[in-house]
């Protein structure tokens, strides 16, 4: 008889030969082994004792991961979902068009090592011109480009307004120092037009409104040169650099992280693992809802620092036509609404790839609003937002894919913000290490480019750093 080595796998579990069948095994052990552990159970405890446990397989869980195990430790990731990139998310449904449900840009390519791993693949970027864009006001008719620079430089003077007012007060929400800032204009902006620049600019960006954003620090971070840049072949292509013969263990819950002493017990629903150091990297929205039980609990600054910052929420849609019924030319296109929110912003992925598919993006209440209907009702209301700018005659979309970021159970939202209240200091906080066990990477820990892809990469590498030397 020909045992596979799945059979393998469970026997040496069985006699406790696991570690010993890794450390010389292959890496590509990883789906048999969960299927081991899974049987297991908690009656059969940590089958792996690896000595660094990583929770999450996101980017910032596999540059840790990878940076230990390039170090010479011994490193398992645990993943709640079936698969890795956590919000590095490319479907592969459409068969000839990869697209990217979570991150799509990197955002400033130069100093930025999301752009060294990409050099390293010779991965194809598409740079993206954000002025080469359109906006229609609310009866579909196009903006000059001067209308659509004095909207520009209309917001900017406003948030240079806002900066000095609130230079020497509390904070308050960005819409309330904007409101105080406008009560003092003798001539009042459009409402639906100011609306629009907020959205498009502060709050699609921020993925939350103006009423949950500090004023005094809601653009706290920073930027990197060079422009932006998207994966028309995916933005999954950059975690292939990442996980060369990592051990990562998916479909792995992680309910609760006991640190009381070395080893450290993390209870998954399949089973428990032991390792002495343990790296948590699940998003800020996963640990508001308190869906991992640490024991002891979180230092009451850390849990504080969970509270004020805010998990923000910027949803897509992907929608594909039978053929174009708008421009090829400009990268984004635009639409002024009456109601603050509503389908203000595409990215014309007919530009970059020759095929007739839009990619709309909706953020703060309005995506909160959507994620709770029915695909059917969200592509209606798109449709109809589109029907304004291109005519009553345009064809239904044939296929469509939507992001529910606000309800996924591995995420609870889809980057972080400083909501009022909240400082960028708070962000060192979360990233604290606590007791020399326990360590947090992720983007939310990233007080220099929160919110980012390159931010939770450098905050996965910083967590590894950090879990090698206490
Ligand atoms: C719609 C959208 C668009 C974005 N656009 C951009 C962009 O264009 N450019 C950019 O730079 N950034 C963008 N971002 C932000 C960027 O995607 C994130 O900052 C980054 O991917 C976060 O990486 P991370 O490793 O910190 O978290 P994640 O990628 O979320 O990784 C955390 C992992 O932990 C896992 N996990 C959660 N709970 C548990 C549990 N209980 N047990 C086990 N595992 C668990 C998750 O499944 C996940 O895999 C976007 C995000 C979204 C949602």
């Amino acid at each position: 008889m020909q045992l596979s080595r799945r059979d393998v796998l469970k026997l040496a579990a069985l006699a406790g030969l696991s570690t010993w069948l890794q450390a010389c095994g292959s890496n590509d052990a990883v789906d048999d082994e969960e299927d081991v552990s899974a049987e297991l159970g908690t009656s059969q405890p940590s089958l792996a004792k690896p000595r660094i446990l990583v929770v999450g397989a996101g980017i910032a869980g596999l540059a840790a991961a990878a940076k230990l195990q390039q170090s010479g430790y011994s490193v398992q990731i645990l993943e709640g979902r079936e698969r890795i990139g956590g919000r590095i998310w490319t479907s592969h449904s459409w068969d000839d068009l990869p697209v990217d449900l979570g991150a799509s840009w990197i955002h400033g390519v130069e100093d930025n090592p999301i752009t060294a791993l990409a050099d390293q693949a010779s991965i194809t970027r598409a740079p993206t011109d954000y002025e080469n864009s359109v906006v229609y006001d609310q009866r579909g008719a196009e903006l000059s480009d001067t209308q659509v620079e004095q909207l520009e430089r209309q917001l900017g003077q406003l948030m240079e307004a806002v900066a000095e007012l609130v230079e020497n007060t509390d904070d308050m929400p960005l819409a309330t120092a904007l409101q105080q800032v406008l009560a003092e204009l003798p001539d009042k902006p459009d409402q639906a037009t100011l609306n629009f620049s907020l959205n498009t600019v502060i709050e699609h960006e921020y993925a939350a409104d103006a009423e949950e954003l500090s004023a005094q620090e809601w653009d706290s971070g920073a930027e990197l040169d060079g422009g932006d840049v998207i994966f028309p072949g995916g933005y999954d292509q950059v975690l292939e650099q990442l996980t060369a013969g990592l051990r990562i263990s998916t479909a792995q819950h992680v309910s609760a992280i006991d640190y009381t002493a070395a080893p450290v017990r993390v209870t998954t629903d399949k089973g428990v693992f032991e390792a002495e150091k343990v790296i948590v990297t699940v998003p800020l929205g996963v640990l508001k809802h308190a869906s991992i039980m640490f024991t002891p609990a979180l230092a009451a600054s850390k849990a504080r620092a969970i509270e004020l910052l805010g998990s923000g929420l910027l949803n897509k849609t992907w929608l594909r036509f039978p053929s174009a019924f708008w421009p090829r030319e400009p990268e984004i296109i635009n639409s002024i609404d009456a109601q603050k929110g509503r389908w203000a912003e595409f990215l014309n992925i007919y530009h970059y790839v020759d095929k007739p598919v839009l990619l709309g993006f909706n953020a703060g209440a309005y995506a909160r609003m959507l994620e709770q209907l029915s695909d059917a009702e969200i592509i209606s209301d798109c449709m109809s937002v589109l029907r304004t700018l291109y005519g009553a005659d345009i064809p239904e979309p044939e296929a469509w894919q939507i992001t529910r970021w606000g309800s996924d159970e591995h995420a609870f939202g889809s980057y972080s913000f400083v909501g009022v209240g909240a400082t960028e200091a708070l962000r060192d906080t979360l990233a604290a290490p606590l007791d020399g066990r326990l360590f947090f990477a992720g983007e939310a820990t990233s007080r220099e480019y929160p919110a980012t892809v390159h931010g939770a990469y450098l905050s996965g590498l910083r967590a590894a750093e950090e879990a090698m030397q206490l």
